[in-house]
């Protein structure tokens, strides 16, 4: 595998967070990014990246980000601009990338994280939602637009898979003999997905990494970040909503400003089941865990007025972790406590395993399409060190993020929706593995216990009332 070098970044190079995913996006940055290694600094307050960095002739500050230090610690290492890559957890996403654009730096991230606190001291459950801190970002997108260009919510999933609805559209487009051409703007995606007859997107994943021994009572497994994990998952579940839902939840609410693409449910997405489709399982249970995602596809693809769309497809995440993080959340929500261990699964880990991660677009003329990643650990190991497959998938994107951000300097808050998808996608896929389109006849109606009778919507297959898991 070659590896190309796609710019130079001048000034400097600053990590944020040096756990799972930062740990696998500094090689590819070493690889794929001309810049002065002097000048590259990792932020992390862990003594064990310490050793790491250290050993690997890197800089390490050790500190943690606070609402108190970041002006000074930041300000100090990007005053003659550079690059902030923030792969952290509890560091404001918000704060930093006004500082950054403030310093002339680019800035890329993979979440809209927020202060530490946030997830679990922030008493309304609204308020709480990755609808409001997403908001908070289109919002400062709207007040200051242009300027230095700061890539928000640049990951896998939020990231990659907004490409992947891209490409998924135009694939279906192919398939249903229409091959239309590639939308140039927004506009122009959202009225593609209406004609195309899509109905909805779930981001299905399917995590079947697993490690020889069995997981330990009291100890939450997962493949990445068990606190990011844990926070998103104790957050309500949400779901972008599409206009042809013929029925809503009682214990669903709507946001009266900002995009109202989405809506959210009076309980913690990692307990609230929805079913969905993947390639090696088919048919499977998914968490409706919030993502931004779920809001972002939902109002980038909206045809019409916010208030009143015309148009607007239903998006929600479907993810399967990895089979012991399914046991770790049982745990957890049975025993109403967090374990008190937790660990990350690492390349060397595990023993088998992939990440299938794609977006099912259902409710068309095809039924339903899976396009996606199924990148293996194995492959994973190959392809780039210190990661699985799941990290790399992560990691590549902000790979993407960065070369794009590098090309478009100027572009202001961007979403990875409003990104050159095809670009972004040829720098990502060497690290993806197989990146396929599967068909299926599968709807949610398929299957259901005669024996335990939901009231299902037998006339709308893929409404939500029958994905929902009651
Ligand atoms: P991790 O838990 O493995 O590592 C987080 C790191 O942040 C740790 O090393 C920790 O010491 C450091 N940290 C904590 N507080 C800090 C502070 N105040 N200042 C600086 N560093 C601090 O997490 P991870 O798996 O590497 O994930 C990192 C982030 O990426 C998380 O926010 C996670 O939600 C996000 N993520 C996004 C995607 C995606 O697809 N979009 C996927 C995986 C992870």
């Amino acid at each position: 595998m070659s590896h190309p070098v796609y710019g130079r970044i001048e000034g400097a190079v600053v990590i944020i967070g040096f756990g799972s995913i930062g740990k696998g996006t500094l090689p590819l940055i070493e690889r794929h990014f001309d810049y002065d290694a002097s000048k590259l600094v990792v932020i992390d307050p862990d003594p064990a990246t310490h050793t790491f960095l250290s050993q690997h002739g890197h800089r390490h500050l050790q500190v943690a980000l606070t609402p108190d230090n970041y002006r000074k610690v930041l300000g100090d290492l990007l005053e003659n601009g550079g690059f902030c890559v923030n792969l952290s957890v509890d560091t404001s996403s918000l704060d930093i990338m006004k500082l950054c654009r403030e310093l002339g730096a680019l800035y890329i991230d993979t979440v809209v994280e927020p202060w530490k606190g946030f997830y679990f001291d922030t008493a309304d459950n609204a308020s709480r939602t990755n609808y409001a801190l997403r908001q908070t970002v289109r919002d400062e997108a709207a007040a200051n637009p242009g300027g230095s260009t700061a890539v928000s919510c640049c990951g896998a999933n939020p990231g990659m898979v907004s490409w992947f609805v891209k490409e998924g559209l135009l694939t279906l487009s192919r398939d249903l003999g229409r091959n239309d051409p590639v939308p140039s703007d927004r506009a122009d995606w959202g009225r593609l997905m209406r004609d195309l007859g899509v109905q909805g997107v779930h981001i299905a994943e399917r995590d079947t990494q697993a490690r020889r021994l069995p997981r330990p009572r009291d100890t939450f497994v997962n493949t990445w970040s068990v606190e990011g994990f844990i926070s998103e998952g104790f957050q309500p579940a949400e779901l972008g909503w599409g206009t042809f839902e013929p029925w809503m939840p009682a214990n669903a609410h709507r946001f009266d400003t900002g995009c109202q693409a989405a809506i959210w449910l009076e309980r913690p997405g990692a307990a609230t089941r929805v079913r969905t489709w993947c390639p090696t399982a088919g048919p499977q249970y998914g968490f409706l865990v919030t993502h931004n995602e779920a809001v972002s596809i939902a109002d980038y693809y909206t045809v019409g007025p916010a208030h009143a769309p015309e148009y607007r497809p239903t998006c929600h995440y479907a993810y399967h972790p990895c089979d012991d993080a399914v046991l770790s959340l049982h745990e957890m929500f049975g025993s109403g406590q967090v374990q008190t261990t937790h660990e990350i699964l690492d390349v060397d880990d595990i023993v088998d395993g992939i990440d299938e991660l794609g977006v099912l677009l259902y409710g068309h003329a095809r039924n339903a399409v899976w396009y996606g990643s199924r990148l293996s650990n194995a492959q994973a190991r190959k392809l780039a060190p210190y990661q699985n497959a799941t990290g790399l998938q992560v990691t590549s994107a902000v790979l993407a993020g960065m070369v794009w951000a590098l090309e478009n300097p100027n572009a202001g808050i961007v979403e990875t929706d409003e990104m050159d998808h095809a670009r972004c996608l040829q720098v990502q896929r060497p690290y993806l593995g197989p990146v396929e389109a599967h068909y299926t006849d599968w709807t949610p109606l398929d299957n259901q216990s005669e024996h335990f009778p939901q009231a299902l919507d037998r006339d709308t297959p893929w409404a939500f009332r029958n994905t929902l898991v009651p």
